[in-house]
């Protein structure tokens, strides 16, 4: 059995900040709930039985490790040496269930009878439903009322997994808006644990979600150590909503600077035409969600609402950590608009018989925004499969 080290190697200072970026913006009654919970995960990775227990379900319930791919017509196309690292093969359809399950067992170790989460797609709340059934937990679900009309799928399987899905009106009806109604929800219910879906939130959120998607790159390494004979890529391409799978991604290549890292974020209809999702190139700095991040804005400091045709990326803000390694350079942002995704979705589906999620279709996309030389070496996290988004396909078919 693999045994993964979820070992600190963030960025991160003791009051939650990478940078400028970071932080613990909650309200009082928060406080304490936010501070044993960063207690008990500390003493958790540090002990072998939770560790043994987060091993053993990533392997024999999710089907860890996932397979590195070597994509031979993707390769041939874009004239470099293309790796996916198939983390829709990943029990529920992506790679939301690593953290899932790491939440969800310290939530059973805390003695939480109730998980409140939020979802985009549906592809966490399906994480969190089924982890709540796999511990025997109950489970309510903030889903914007937009997102439960475009992703059916995974309303239908949230249900069938005895969680409550509850529709949010508010807003433009989203991810931003049902994030709102889970932290107020989690506000007047502190007893509950909130299992959040993206590197994002307060302190020490990010970092305990970073943590548990380590897992994505830990593996990369060993599994291009046997292919290519050495463990570091030229380069690893990752689509951000809130910045988890990037985050597991990059993880244990950050401190690599020759490894080029690449987020890449929605822009919708295009960043100037003020349906876009990209964050880190239309934002600025202000507090979203418990966290000092980048967020975009109206001029009067308001939050915009975000648009992708990508559910799992139409957020208006980032991870602190996605902020803090674009804010000084370590990553390359690329912006990738619907069409283009759209486009790249089915050029895989027909080059290697792999339907990507939307939003995984982003980073496929953003290899045709980057110079490649025959023998790069690149991994692109794919991080889910396609199914939820088939409605959306066949439309723009
Ligand atoms: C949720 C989701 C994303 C975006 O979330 P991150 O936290 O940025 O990873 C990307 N891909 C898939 C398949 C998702 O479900």
């Amino acid at each position: 059995m693999l045994h993964y080290p979820l070992d600190n190697l963030l960025p991160v200072d003791a009051g939650g900040f990478y940078g400028e970026f970071g932080g613990a913006y909650v309200p009082d009654s928060l406080k304490d709930n936010i501070r044993s919970l960063d207690e008990v995960f500390r003493r958790c990775v540090s002990e072998s039985d939770f560790m043994t227990e987060f091993d053993r379900l990533l392997q024999d319930y999710v089907g860890r490790p996932t397979p590195l791919y070597f994509a031979t017509r993707l390769s041939e196309a874009c004239g470099a040496r293309i790796y996916l690292k198939r983390e829709d093969l990943n029990h529920t359809g992506a790679h939301k269930i690593n953290n899932a399950i790491g939440l969800g067992l310290l939530a059973r170790r805390m003695g939480k009878r109730r998980i409140i989460a939020e979802t985009g797609a549906g592809q966490h709340g399906v994480a969190a439903a089924t982890v709540a059934a796999l511990l025997g937990m109950e489970c309510v679900v903030y889903m914007g009322a937009e997102d439960v009309a475009r992703q059916q799928p995974n309303v239908m399987r949230m249900r069938m997994l005895g969680a409550k899905v509850v529709p949010v009106e508010a807003g433009n009806a989203t991810l931003n808006n049902a994030v709102d109604a889970a932290l107020a929800s989690w506000c007047s219910d502190p007893e509950a644990f909130y299992l959040i879906g993206s590197a994002v939130g307060p302190h020490p959120y990010p970092e305990m979600v970073a943590r548990f998607q380590s897992v994505i790159s830990y593996e990369i390494r060993r599994q291009l150590m046997e292919v290519e004979g050495r463990e570091n890529p030229d380069y690893v391409v990752a689509c951000i909503g809130g910045g988890s799978n990037a985050a597991g991604a990059f993880y244990h290549f950050i401190d690599e600077p020759d490894v080029r890292l690449v987020a890449v974020e929605a822009g919708g209809k295009g960043t100037s035409t003020g349906l876009t999702a990209a964050s880190l190139s239309t934002g600025r700095c202000g507090v979203l969600h418990g966290s000092r991040t980048m967020v975009m804005m109206e001029p009067d400091g308001g939050i915009r609402e975000a648009y992708s045709i990508s559910a799992g990326l139409d957020y208006p803000g980032i991870g602190p950590l996605q902020a803090y390694l674009a804010s000084t350079g370590r990553t390359r942002v690329e912006v990738v608009n619907d069409d283009e995704a759209l486009r790249a979705a089915f050029e895989l589906s027909s080059a290697e018989g792999i339907i990507p999620a939307l939003e995984s279709s982003h980073a496929i996309a953003a290899l045709k925004h980057i110079d490649l030389r025959p023998d790069d070496v690149v991994v692109v996290n794919l991080s889910g499969r396609g199914d939820k988004d088939m409605a959306t396909y066949m439309e723009w078919k």
